[in-house]
């Protein structure tokens, strides 16, 4: 409205834009192929002993120029461009690696959980006209191989709710497979409380939005203490993320929540260093 050469130039910084997301998709391609990616873990503790029981596998990628690429950047790339089938696959490979791992050193029931896009689902989805298909379609071609309680998978509350009938699917025959399930960011989008019961959720992980400003007397505190309350009713454990200062770890603790994972315990760590913390003290 303001002109040529204002909407010229709006459209020369959207069109860098694109180039620049192009280049940056281009180059995780590279980073996949080369190994250049990492998974990172981060503890998640016990509150009532303390102990360190499961992790959570996050992303990493150190870009050969620009240096590390936060994952909130390039997963959303990852996921338009259908790359993160492929990551994800191998994100899943060294989870169930690590976790084997650790069963063997350190704990028999170690956990490790995987954060899951909708596009890894979609893969699978039917064409139109599909209605029906046979239930070995339903296995997931890679967790189908991992039938233990070694990986929860995380998903949020927007892929239980909006899952199509393949997705639901999916995720009703992994429970039949052993793998568990997590809900992630707990409490910041929507969700049938029913849905919770019907898909047998394990995990309810609360959304560090209402850790991170938690004192006592505080809504947040109020808000933790009913998902606590409401999740333990229907048999699911219930993780706190973004723990970061002992007030919040004694608040939530007080509350009766199962687990935290946040700064206060640990940054995640590469497996080596998760190892060092592991051996050392098991204890946080
Ligand atoms: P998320 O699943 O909600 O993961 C938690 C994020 O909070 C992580 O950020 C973690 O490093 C950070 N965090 C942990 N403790 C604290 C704390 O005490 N305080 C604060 N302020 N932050 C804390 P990160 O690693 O940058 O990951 C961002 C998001 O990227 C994740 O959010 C997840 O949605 C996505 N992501 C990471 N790895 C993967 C992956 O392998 N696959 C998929 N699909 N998504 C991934
Ligand atoms: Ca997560
Ligand atoms: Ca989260
Ligand atoms: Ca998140």
């Amino acid at each position: 409205n303001r002109g040529r050469n204002q909407f010229g130039y709006f459209m020369q910084s959207m069109q860098r834009a694109a180039q620049k997301k192009m280049r940056t998709l281009n180059d995780l391609r590279v980073a996949l192929a080369l190994d250049q990616l990492r998974v990172l873990y981060q503890p998640i503790v016990e509150l009532a002993s303390g102990r360190i029981r499961k992790a959570e596998a996050l992303l990493r990628w150190e870009h050969p120029q620009r240096g590390p690429v936060s994952p909130a950047e390039f997963i959303p790339l990852a996921e338009e461009s259908g790359l993160i089938i492929s990551i994800g696959d191998w994100v899943f490979q060294q989870a169930f690696h690590q976790a084997m791992r650790w069963r063997g050193s350190i704990d028999p029931d170690f956990q490790i959980s995987v954060n899951m896009s909708p596009a890894q689902f979609r893969r699978h989805s039917p064409g139109a006209g599909h209605a029906c298909h046979p239930p070995h379609v339903r296995a997931h071609p890679v967790l189908g191989r991992y039938v233990g309680t070694e990986i929860v998978v995380e998903i949020t509350e927007g892929m239980l709710m909006e899952s199509t009938h393949n997705i639901r699917e999916q995720l009703l025959s992994f429970r039949e497979s052993g793998i568990q399930m997590s809900i992630d960011d707990f409490g910041t989008g929507y969700s049938s409380l029913s849905y919770l019961k019907k898909f047998h959720i394990d995990y309810l992980k609360i959304d560090q939005s209402f850790v991170l400003k938690m004192v006592a007397g505080s809504d947040d505190l109020a808000l933790c203490e009913a998902i606590v309350v409401m999740g333990h009713k229907l048999g699911i454990k219930v993780i706190a993320e973004g723990v970061e200062t002992q007030e919040q770890r004694d608040l939530l603790t007080a509350a009766g929540c199962d687990f935290g994972q946040g700064y206060l315990f640990s940054r995640p760590l590469t497996a080596p260093q998760f190892d060092l913390l592991l051996r050392g003290h098991n204890y946080c």
